[in-house]
């Protein structure tokens, strides 16, 4: 399949992207093209106007500056597996990286583009409702702060006007608690049939937040008791997981104490290409 028609335009600034947005409601953004131009093709998505972000420089940038990590919408999910500050101080990050699509998707698709799409299954709208994060948005009256945990309303459906576009999105860095990650696919370069990150606060409590087992990422609280990796699975079995899957409980549980685990790694230091098997 093609196309329908329609207008191009190539914006320099965000000033133009939302300007143009809201000249043509029905216009959208590209960004990657991993997940539009597919729609596009099929014609379930239709734009009278498609704006090229690809030239605002100021959307490209990865910045920590020892609190919180900065994202540009346009930073592509290669980068952020290849970057050596994100993988020291956010190794979680790049495990996830790795584990979207395939090389050729990793290098053309954007963290904006990606939270913008807000497929369930994706890596990166959990992530950011895991670590916390707040994502930058401008529309016409300026850039607001959005939590990620208030930004996913269900399947592709976020709480983006449609004259509004992402700029970027900011992490903070997770102080003395352990992030761990794993997810199961069919094949290398599926999505995730289910996935988890997991915080272990080390006080006795923890967070899960599951991806691909429902409509949107949450992050819920799991008590996890001192014995630790004995006990794990008795204290992940113990939630009630009402916004899950009926037939994907089981395998929620069971990567999320592969992520328990994954952590537990981390901790030790041990991180790197060891890191959990993600598919099998
Ligand atoms: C074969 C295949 C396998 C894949 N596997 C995975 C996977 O395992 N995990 C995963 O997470 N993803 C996967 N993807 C999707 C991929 O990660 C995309 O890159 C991502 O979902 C969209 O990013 P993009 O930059 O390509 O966005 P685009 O395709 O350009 O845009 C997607 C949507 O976001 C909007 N948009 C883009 N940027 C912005 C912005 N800054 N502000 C507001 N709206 C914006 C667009 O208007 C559009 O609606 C896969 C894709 C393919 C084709």
């Amino acid at each position: 399949m093609k196309p329908a028609t329609f207008e191009y335009r190539k914006a320099t600034t965000v000033a133009d992207v939302v300007q143009w947005l809201k000249d043509a409601p029905d216009g959208k953004v590209i960004a990657g093209g991993q997940s539009l131009v597919p729609l596009m093709n099929f014609r379930l998505a239709r734009p009278s106007v498609l704006i090229d972000i690809n030239g605002i420089r100021a959307l490209h940038h990865v910045e920590y500056d020892g609190s919180t990590l900065d994202l540009g919408a346009l930073i592509h999910h290669q980068e952020i597996a290849d970057h050596p500050e994100i993988q020291k101080k956010f190794p979680v990050l790049t495990v996830a990286a790795r584990h979207i699509g395939h090389w050729a998707i990793r290098n053309r698709g954007t963290l904006g583009g990606s939270l913008a799409h807000a497929d369930p299954a994706s890596e990166w709208p959990a992530a950011m409702v895991a670590l916390q994060a707040e994502i930058d948005v401008q529309g016409s009256p300026g850039v607001h702060r959005v939590p990620a945990s208030e930004f996913f309303l269900g399947y592709y459906t976020t709480v983006l006007e449609p004259d509004e576009m992402i700029v970027g999105a900011r992490v903070p860095a997770t102080g003395a608690s352990r992030i761990g990650f794993a997810e199961v696919a069919r094949r290398t370069g599926d999505f995730a049939l289910a996935g988890a990150f997991v915080e272990d606060c080390l006080d006795g409590t923890g967070f899960v937040t599951w991806f691909g087992v429902s409509d949107k990422p949450q992050r819920i609280a799991v008590a996890l008791p001192p014995a630790r990796e004995t006990s794990w699975r008795e204290a992940l079995e113990q939630l009630t997981l009402n916004d899950v899957a009926e037939d994907k409980i089981a395998l929620a549980i069971e990567i999320a104490e592969r992520a328990l685990k994954h952590s537990a790694l981390v901790g030790a230091a041990y991180f790197g290409a060891h890191a959990i098997r993600g598919r099998d």
